[in-house]
């Protein structure tokens, strides 16, 4: 079948967002031959991400996205595949190690009935891996990161988890034992690709669609914090698996996005990782062992003396009136963070399309500079008092980067201007620092 594939452009993966990839051109005999679709759709998720905006504001008159909430899904999207950059993604090494050694039979890898039958299985175990990352207290510290915007649009389909990655892989091995890895490579990113487009509101109702597959419509009764909506909808691209298990909800009252507990911070490292430091704290207040193991192995709801998922009665309700997080800061400084966003975009990008040619200790200290870019943005959206100094200190190291050749402009017609717009940057930060120095002084004294 690889014999009769079609060269992979931006519309193979358009076509494989919407399920309309065909056997006999996305079947490969190897692992390395698999097109990385997910990489390549980069331009397809930008291009309907600005569709989505412009629709937005002809029907409803307002913008869909706000440049914090859009800015800090992005990020996420970003550092969740950071880890790529250092190894294979560990949900195929694994698939690969139990292939290798313990599978039982070998479907044919050029059967139609091989990639249906891996189509469907890959988003039985998804179900699995969704349903356990909310049931599962450990596990939700990872998944709530993708629940933590209060809106909902295409940028909160790319507020993914760095961590879920690390234990997501255990629910895909049993299809090991008999599906291809280089099928099995296909369907775990066409499954990630299908589950893009389906987080707007601007879809309403796919009519017979919506008893089949997983649609907008059902998938925001799954980022809602109503009670109705909580722990329903799990599935990926079909919904036929909660209808099976009794997870399924239909969307009947407005849908309040987030979490149950909004977490009311745009700062990356804290909408990735507070909820394993909360478990601890929250493990810490318990006496028993048997406590302390439960807060982190029961539902995040459960408390000692309730049912594994917790009490339904504990949970806080929605008014309808909620005020979502947003922050009161100037245009000129949205406008700086959106420059400084892209210019890291663009340094992302470039350490992805040439990860191959750098040392590991450059692409190590790539990665540092991303996150502390990333964090640094989120600080200044925050209006943290430490935002300025640290904002100062990230753009020293850009400067040195611009310097050895570490940070390359878009094109060489814009480098004298960003490096010129990284000099003032770098001074009014400083001169910022310094008058937030002078005034703790004057405090004092
Ligand atoms: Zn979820
Ligand atoms: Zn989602």
């Amino acid at each position: 079948m690889a014999e009769a594939m079609v060269p992979s452009s931006m519309f193979t993966e358009v076509r494989a967002m919407f399920l309309m990839l065909t056997p006999t051109e996305a079947s490969f005999q190897k692992v390395e031959d698999v097109p990385r679709y997910v990489q390549q759709a980069t331009p397809v998720f930008v291009g309907l991400m600005l569709l989505e905006l412009v629709v937005g504001l002809l029907k409803t008159g307002t913008s869909v996205v706000t440049i914090s909430d859009g800015l800090t899904s992005l990020s996420a999207g970003m550092i969740s595949r950071l880890p790529h950059l250092l190894m294979r993604g560990c949900e195929l090494t694994a698939y690969m190690y139990v292939w290798d050694h313990y599978r039982l039979v070998e479907l044919p890898w050029d059967s139609a009935w091989t990639w249906w039958f891996t189509l469907v299985g890959v988003d039985f175990c998804y179900y699995w891996v969704h349903r356990f990352a909310h049931e599962v207290a450990i596990l939700w510290a990872a998944h709530q990161v993708h629940h933590s915007s209060e809106y909902y649009n295409l940028t909160t389909a790319l507020r993914q988890s760095l961590t879920q990655q690390f234990t997501s892989w255990i629910f895909y091995l049993p299809l090991a034992l008999a599906l291809p890895p280089s099928i099995f490579a296909v369907h775990i990113q066409i499954n990630l690709l299908y589950q893009f487009w389906i987080h707007t509101e601007l879809i309403r109702d796919l009519g017979p669609l919506e008893w089949i597959f997983n649609t907008p419509k059902h998938h925001r009764v799954h980022h809602g914090r109503n009670p109705y909506c909580l722990d329903k909808n799990y599935g990926g691209i079909l919904i036929i698996w909660d209808r099976l298990f009794g997870t399924f909800a239909p969307e009947t009252d407005k849908v309040i996005y987030g979490l149950v507990f909004p977490i009311n911070t745009f700062e990356i490292v804290s909408v990735q990782l507070h909820y394993y430091l909360d478990l601890w704290e929250r493990s810490n207040t318990y006496k028993t062992i048997s406590d302390k193991l439960s807060t982190f192995i029961k539902s995040p709801s459960w408390k000692p003396g309730k049912p594994r998922l917790g009490d339904h009665v504990d949970k806080p309700g929605v008014t309808g009136e909620e005020v979502r997080l947003d922050s009161s800061w100037s245009l000129p400084l949205q406008v700086y963070v959106v420059i400084h966003f892209l210019l890291v975009l663009w340094t992302y990008h470039d350490l992805f399309e040439n990860k191959m040619i750098l040392s590991q200790l450059a692409i190590l200290g790539l990665i540092g500079y991303i996150l502390l870019t990333l964090t640094s943005l989120g600080f200044i959206i925050d209006q943290r008092p430490m935002a300025a100094v640290l904002e100062m200190l990230r753009c020293v190291v850009m400067v040195t980067m611009q310097r050895y050749s570490y940070m390359k402009p878009p094109s060489l017609s814009l480098a004298v201007p960003t490096e010129a717009f990284v000099s003032l940057s770098l001074l009014y930060w400083a001169v910022q620092s310094f008058s937030q120095l002078l005034g703790i002084k004057k405090k004092a004294d």
